[in-house]
């Protein structure tokens, strides 16, 4: 139900935690982050209910890194239980997801028929699954992720993170909102300004359709066509 990531300077997993926890008021059910270290390593901790019995987990077995990934679940597909948390990750990649992907029954059928088999009940993994396929199979983060966005029907906002780059993120918004926040050599995305306002004021909306590649030296925005495209900046005042 929110999603936020963050390409940072210091230790993300705090910075992720706290920037969920003003998304509580959207509701949830569950939550988690990922992050990549400094060894490139991808790694994920998810827990069901409260945004404190993920703190409580990071506090007790905490997760490295200056870029990551979070969420709070609202669940449209698979109970609220910890294997249906997100981020879903399979092979080289984690996925946050807000909304539902309609197609997910007959993509999950094509990824059974590869032999590769889900283990959620939810429609957000088969966007890891897609994802994680297209670079087994020697596509780039980048093109792997756009190879999976062309296959999605449906209304979504998603965020992925991948092994081995600590420095790279890509979303796509396509009926949910999702911003993007300029920091000072940091990049950020989110559901809400809101969720962004510890760290920036710098704030620019996707649009429907679009996809944004995001590194620490800024963010290349590209629309339904695949066209790089410019959005517009804004100062978002939305208090502290
Ligand atoms: N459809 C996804 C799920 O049930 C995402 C729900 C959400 O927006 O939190 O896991």
């Amino acid at each position: 139900c929110g999603i936020i990531g963050i390409l940072g300077r210091h230790e993300v997993s705090p910075q992720l935690v706290d920037a969920l926890r003003r998304l509580e008021y959207r509701g949830y059910d569950s939550a988690g982050v990922a992050t990549v270290d400094a060894e490139g390593r991808l790694d994920r901790r998810r827990a069901v209910g409260k945004l404190v019995n993920l703190s409580d987990r990071l506090v007790h077995d905490p997760l490295r890194g200056h870029a990551g990934i979070g969420h709070t679940r609202w669940a449209t597909h698979g109970a609220a239980t910890e294997v249906n948390a997100h981020p879903h990750r399979w092979r080289r990649v984690a996925v946050v997801h807000n909304g539902i992907i309609e197609n997910f029954r007959a993509l999950r059928d094509e990824l059974i028929a590869m032999g590769i088999q889900p283990e959620s009940q939810t429609d957000t993994e088969t966007v890891a699954l897609l994802a994680g396929h297209h670079m087994d199979q020697g596509l780039s983060p980048v093109e792997a992720s756009r190879a999976t966005l062309a296959r999605l029907h449906g209304a979504f906002a998603l965020a992925f993170l991948f092994e081995g780059e600590g420095d790279l993120m890509v979303a796509a918004r396509k009926g949910s909102p999702l911003a993007i926040g300029h920091g000072e050599g940091e990049m950020f995305l989110g559901s809400d300004a809101v969720a962004l306002a510890p760290f920036t004021d710098r704030i620019t909306y996707l649009e429907d359709g679009d996809h944004a590649v995001l590194t620490r030296a800024g963010v290349q925005i590209y629309d339904s066509e695949g066209h790089q495209v410019g959005r517009a900046q804004g100062r978002i005042d939305v208090g502290s």
